[in-house]
C-alpha cells in the first residue's frame, strides 16, 4: 500500500515513520525547504493537565500519548542517533490571587481522578521548589509526570528516522489539489506533478483549511500565532514548567528557558511583534520577577492549528474515501504527536482503532 502524507510538521512525520515502520510505502510531501515551523516554534511540553481549563473526554488519549514518550524517544535515539532531550522534569500550574487559586484548587479536583500522584502546594512549598516564582503565588499544583522535549531536535529526529526507515520524503513541492475517481481519493497533484497513492493523509497543520477547499470540504482550522522568547543568563536555574494563567517558562536542558506564549488571531501573519514581546515581558516580569535581567536569545513565532474545541480533526471524511485528517492540534500537537501516528496509521493499514480517537471526529464540524 502507497501512503501519501501532506504536510511534515510533528504530526505528518510521525504518521509516516509509523506508517513506514508497519510496512506501508510512504511519500511525506512538504512545501517548504524545512517542514513544521510551528512545531519546531513550540514549547514542546507534553502536558495533558496544566494547560488544559477543564476535564475534557480528549484526556484518555492525551495520557495515552504521555505514556508513549519514553519509548518513542528512546526509538528515535536507537534510529538515527539524535536525543529529543526528553525530560519528565513535572510542571507546577501557579496560582497568582485567591479567584485563581479557586480554578487550581478545582483543576486539582478533577487531575487527581487521572494523576494520582498530583498534589497541591502551599506558596511556601511551591517557591521552595523553584525560588523564582514570584511573591504573589498563593498556591500551586504539582504535576510531576509532565515533562517536556527539545522540539528542534524532535523534528530532526523525525524526519531523519523516516527517511532512514524508507519514507521518500520531498521537500519544496505544496500540493495544491487532489485526484478524485468515484468519490474515492486516489492521489495529489504538487506543483511538480500528480501522485497517485492508495490512501492520502492531511497533516497541513494551520494551512489544512485551504486545501481542503479545493474538495469543497471546510473544516474550522484557524491559525493561532504563538510567540515566545528564548532567555539565557538566568541568575538563578530553573529545573520545572511553570504555567499560569497569564503565560509559562520552560527550563531547557542547555540551562536557557522559554517564556511564553501569546495567542493571537492573525491571520498568517507570522511577524514577531513589539507588542508580543511586550506582552511576554510584562508575563515575565509578574511571574518571575528575579529573572528580568536575563538575555533575550531569541524571539520565535509558529502559527497553531487551531480549532473551535481545541481538539484535533483526526479520521476519515464522508463521500471521500482514502483521505483521511490529522490536523487541528491546536495547543498539544507535541504531545498528541506518538498517539495521533499510532491511531493513523491504524486507520490507514487496518480500517479502525482501539484508541480512543472519538472525541477527534471530523464529522463533529461537518454535519451539513
Ligand atoms: C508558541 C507555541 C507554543 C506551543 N507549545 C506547545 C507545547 O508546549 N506542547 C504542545 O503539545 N504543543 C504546543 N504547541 C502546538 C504545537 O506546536 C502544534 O500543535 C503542532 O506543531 C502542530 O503540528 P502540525 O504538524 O499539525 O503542524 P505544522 O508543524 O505547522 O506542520 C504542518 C506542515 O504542513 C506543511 N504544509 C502546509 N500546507 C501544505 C501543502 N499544501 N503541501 C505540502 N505541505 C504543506 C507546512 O509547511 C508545515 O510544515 C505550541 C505552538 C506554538 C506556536
Amino acid at each position: 500500500m502507497t501512503v501519501l502524507v501532506i504536510g511534515a510538521g510533528v504530526i505528518g512525520s510521525a504518521i509516516a515513520w509509523e506508517l513506514r515502520r508497519r510496512g506501508a510505502s510512504v511519500v511525506l510531501l512538504e512545501s517548504l525547504s524545512e517542514g513544521g515551523q510551528t512545531s519546531v516554534a513550540s514549547a514542546g511540553m507534553v502536558n495533558p493537565f496544566s494547560l488544559t481549563p477543564a476535564e475534557t473526554p480528549a484526556l484518555p488519549f492525551m495520557l495515552h500519548s504521555l505514556n508513549l514518550y519514553p519509548d518513542w524517544a528512546t526509538q528515535l535515539y536507537e534510529a538515527v542517533g539524535i536525543d529529543i532531550e526528553w525530560c519528565r522534569c513535572g510542571s507546577l500550574r501557579v496560582a497568582l490571587h485567591d479567584s485563581d487559586a479557586q480554578s487550581v484548587r478545582a483543576t486539582y479536583e478533577w487531575v487527581v481522578r487521572y494523576e494520582a500522584q498530583a498534589q497541591l502546594l502551599s506558596a511556601r512549598e511551591a517557591r521552595e521548589l523553584e525560588p523564582v516564582l514570584t511573591e504573589e503565588c498563593s498556591l500551586a499544583l504539582w504535576l510531576p509526570n509532565e515533562g517536556w522535549v527539545h522540539t528542534g531536535r524532535l523534528m530532526r529526529a523525525l524526519h531523519a528516522a523516516a527517511v532512514q526507515a524508507g519514507v521518500e520524503f520531498y521537500r519544496g513541492q505544496p500540493v495544491v489539489g487532489f485526484l478524485q475517481e468515484n468519490g474515492r481519493i486516489v492521489g495529489v497533484r504538487t506543483a511538480g506533478g500528480v501522485l497517485r497513492g492508495d490512501a492520502v493523509v492531511v497533516a497541513a497543520g494551520a494551512w489544512t483549511g485551504a486545501l481542503l477547499h479545493t474538495l469543497g470540504i471546510h473544516v474550522p482550522i484557524e491559525p493561532v500565532r504563538g510567540q515566545i522568547l528564548v532567555l539565557s543568563d538566568l541568575p538563578q536555574p530553573v529545573r520545572h514548567i511553570m504555567t499560569s494563567l497569564i503565560g509559562y517558562l520552560v527550563p531547557r536542558a542547555n540551562g536557557t528557558v522559554l517564556l511564553g506564549a501569546t495567542r493571537e488571531h492573525a491571520g498568517f501573519d507570522l511577524r514577531a511583534t513589539a507588542a508580543g514581546m511586550h506582552h511576554l515581558l510584562q508575563t515575565l516580569a509578574r511571574l518571575f520577577p528575579a529573572l528580568i535581567s536575563a538575555t533575550v536569545l531569541k524571539h520565535t513565532v509558529g502559527l497553531r492549528p487551531g480549532t473551535p474545541d481545541a481538539n484535533p480533526l483526526i479520521g476519515g471524511i464522508a463521500g471521500f474515501e482514502q483521505l483521511y485528517l490529522a490536523s487541528g492540534h491546536a495547543y498539544h500537537g507535541i504531545l498528541l504527536a506518538p498517539a495521533t501516528a499510532q491511531a493513523v496509521a491504524d486507520l490507514v493499514l487496518n480500517g479502525q482503532t482501539d484508541l480512543p480517537i472519538a472525541p477527534f471526529d471530523p464529522a463533529r464540524f461537518l454535519s451539513a
